[in-house]
């Protein structure tokens, strides 16, 4: 009987049939990495989805080609991982595939020649052990060295060195590496020869570990009952959701359970956002695990990660892996622990491209599945998984205090409209913020400034005539970045140098309007002159280097002023910080998102979090027009209860998710007047059944990005099962393809939109 295999392409929507020759029958296995051919000659790593014997109705069937990476390089938790995500997210599987692996790994449409050069092998290094004949038969081995001793100097020093090592480790049939041996090669080749050792090769262990080091710092009282409560939770269920208030030292406890893990012989995932995986976490880190530690992100090269992937899938010894969202798709074996911190951050679900899958919640279902743990942390929880944890799906965990003589900052709202009217306002700052800035900087204290916008002023407008120039491929301003005089457009990159005049009425001077992180920059150097101030924004840490140098030197006390964008919410710890401003909290609380209040609660307190974390109590300015929005007032009294109370009952009323299960559908063509089209049909057909509600269509805030232009449909699942409403949604948006006019419509589909 002929045998088949299903194989996941990266570029098929879903698997393709092959004919598994004789010579692979015995030993190709689910999971393993094999080329096959597309067409006539493209060929392209696969993944073994499933070995059967019913023949396809394809005309012809092709062969699998050979096998590259045997011994399952997606072991089976990863396919069933894939599988629910594909059928989640209703993504192919194709689509999952394209992000499960590292780039290297997974050579796409190239001639035989070109794949056979761009693919990667498992690192491997030469080693030698003692010849058989001599392991365990110490009258021959002595009698050889003693031969050596008086003839062959260079030789016998090796061989001792040999000896000495295997001897260390009390495994005289181990092996060592010929390089540790000092690169003798023709005394080696020699010894070989004249069988007194072997030759062989084995994958190079890129994270070789040297013991364990364990060094967890002692757990307050508080921290140990966190730990107890979590270790308690976790027998009853399999995800655990710590609370704790920023400062309150989850890191320490997290330290102590990844140990624990370590111990009996379990590998843990520590899954963070990626401006949170900071040299500074990863020192932390790597003084409490040593060598078990691996990080894994996206600024790494290409072939270091499908380094890193291919070691994982072959190393059997405890690690400690550290990654961002991607990282749950790593082959760890005996995983036993999952920590998604802060796991409330947006980062962790993917917007674009598909699969728009969650990391967070792919983790939730990967321990209720396989029975690992996993542990949400976050000092502002999601909605979401803070209902979970009241309803008792999830553990509950509380950290109430901050760590040591730590207390919560003591924050105060200042009114911008308030100050203007009474004079108190220079540049952008207020008097209030501005006297507290300077009583530290004079006590050698440091300070920290968020402002949500990066660029020197988010747009310009006409004296003349009031335009304000747009990107011409997005429905958004142009920002104005004066370091090189140039308009750029931050959704897609669009950048032209400032019109001398308004290029609509030709006349008139174009002046900044707003403020961005590097106006702000400019004005501090005027406000404090004595001070240093530097800017942390997605524009200048365009380079690894230039960002760790940053934080380095704000860490080391030689800036005083650090203002930034978003990047400076998260996981930093700086002790001498002891004031934090945030310069306009106006455009946090006003998106058009149901989640709005929940987001600008979470950002401002993280940002808070930021102040006094060591001896002294910091303080907090919140500036903002609005200083009776009842969410800055939560934040204010660190209400986090309140915030959510008030946020389920709002939910639960209007039947907003955690409440609904949301499908988000945007319709994408160069025409708007056909992506209107195609969504109102779906619209309507989707609407007649009883367990949808159709929200649109309705035009997304950024109706055109990149000369697409975008409509959208929300769809609300409510009763029924999820599977099958997806499934009709599919079929809906494939009805699109049989008619000319909304054929050419691209559709995405998001599942749990953020
Ligand atoms: P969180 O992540 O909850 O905001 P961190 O884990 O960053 O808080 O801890 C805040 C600070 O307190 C850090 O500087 C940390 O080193 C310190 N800290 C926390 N727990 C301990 C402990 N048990 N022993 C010593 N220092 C600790
Ligand atoms: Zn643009």
């Amino acid at each position: 009987m002929e045998l088949y295999a299903d194989i996941i392409l990266p570029i098929a929507l879903q698997p393709l049939t092959y004919l598994v020759p004789a010579h692979l029958a015995g030993t190709l296995c689910v999971g393993d990495g094999v080329e096959v051919t597309i067409g006539a000659r493209k060929r392209y790593m696969g993944i073994v989805l499933r070995l059967h014997n019913n023949r396809p109705d394809y005309k012809r069937i092709k062969p699998v080609e050979r096998v590259l990476y045997g011994g399952g390089l997606v072991s089976e938790m990863q396919l069933a991982l894939w599988q629910w995500i594909a059928d989640y997210y209703m993504t192919p599987l194709g689509e999952v595939m394209r992000v499960a692996l590292p780039s290297a790994l997974k050579p796409s449409g190239l001639s035989g020649e070109e794949f056979a050069e761009r693919i990667v092998e498992r690192k491997s290094e030469a080693v030698v052990g003692l010849h058989p004949r001599l392991i365990g038969d110490e009258v021959a081995l002595s009698e050889v060295l003693d031969k050596m001793a008086r003839r062959a100097k260079v030789r016998y020093g090796v061989m001792m060195q040999l000896i000495g090592r295997l001897s260390e480790r009390g495994d005289m049939s181990g092996t060592v590496s010929v390089k540790s041996l000092g690169g003798v090669t023709p005394q080696i080749h020699r010894l070989i020869e004249d069988e007194v050792i072997t030759l062989s090769y084995r994958d190079v262990d890129i994270f070789a570990t040297e013991g364990k080091l364990h060094l967890c710092k002692s757990l307050s009282e508080a921290q140990q009952r966190a730990l107890d409560e979590i270790e308690r939770q976790s027998q009853q269920r399999s995800t655990t959701l710590l609370h704790g208030v920023t400062g309150s030292g989850k890191t320490e406890v997290y330290t102590h359970l990844i140990a624990k893990e370590l111990d009996k012989g379990n590998s843990v995932l520590y899954l963070l956002p990626e401006i949170a995986v900071t040299e500074q976490f990863i020192d932390r880190m790597e003084e409490c695990f040593g060598e078990c530690v691996v990080v894994y992100h996206s600024k790494l090269t290409p072939s270091r990660r499908a380094q890193i992937y291919l070691n994982i899938s072959r190393s059997d010894r405890p690690l400690v892996v550290i990654g961002v969202r991607s990282s749950i798709f790593l082959p760890i074996k005996s995983l036993g622990l999952i920590i998604v911190d802060e796991e409330h951050d947006r980062s962790f679900k993917q917007e674009d491209p598909a699969p728009r899958y969650s990391a967070r919640d792919s983790a939730v279902w990967l321990a209720h599945r396989f029975g690992c743990r996993t542990l949400l942390g976050s000092a502002t929880p999601s909605v979401e998984s803070y209902r979970n944890a009241l309803g008792g799906r999830y553990g509950l965990a509380t950290l109430t205090e901050r760590y040591g003589e730590g207390q919560l900052p003591q924050i105060a709202l200042s009114d911008t409209r308030r100050a203007a009217r009474r004079g108190e306002r220079k540049s952008h700052i207020n008097k209030e913020l501005h006297d507290l800035m300077q009583e530290a900087l004079d006590s050698g204290r440091q300070v920290m400034l968020f402002q949500n916008r990066r660029g020197f002023a988010p747009y310009v407008e006409c004296e003349e005539c009031g335009t304000s120039v747009r990107c011409p491929m997005c429905s958004v301003t142009l920002s104005y970045h004066k370091s090189d005089s140039s308009l750029r457009c931050h959704h897609c990159g669009h950048r032209t140098p400032l019109p001398e005049v308004c290029p609509a009425c030709g006349k008139g001077h174009l002046l900044p309007q707003g403020f961005g992180t590097e106006k702000i920059e400019e004005e501090l150097a005027r406000l404090f002159p004595e001070a240093c101030a530097a800017r942390l924004d997605a524009d200048v840490a365009t380079s690894p280097t230039r960002y760790g140098r940053i934080i380095s030197d704000f860490a080391a006390g030689k800036i005083d002023i650090l203002v930034g964008t978003q990047m400076i919410t998260k996981g930093f710890d700086f002790a001498g910080v002891s004031v934090v401003g945030v310069l306009n909290a106006d455009n946090l609380l006003n998106f058009p998102n149901f989640r709005s209040s929940e987001r600008a609660f979470q950002t401002l307190t993280q940002i808070a979090g930021r102040a006094g974390r060591t001896d002294n109590q910091g303080r907090v300015v919140i500036q903002t027009s609005e200083p009776d929005n009842p969410t800055l007032q939560r934040v204010l009294t660190g209400d986090y209860r309140s915030m959510y109370d008030e946020e389920a009952s709002v939910r639960e009323a209007f039947g907003y998710p955690p409440f609904s299960r949301e499908v988000l559908l945007t319709f994408r063509h160069t025409e708007q007047q056909r992506a209107e089209q195609a969504a109102q049909r779906i619209a309507t057909r989707l609407a007649s059944y009883r367990t949808m509600v159709v929200v649109g269509p309705y035009p997304p805030p950024l109706e055109q990005v990149a000369g697409n232009w975008h409509t959208c449909l929300t769809i609300r699942l409510k009763g029924g099962t999820a599977s099958e409403s997806k499934r009709l949604i599919t079929a809906a948006i494939e009805s699109l393809g049989k008619d000319s006019h909304t054929a050419s419509v691209r559709v995405t589909v998001d599942v749990d939109p953020q």
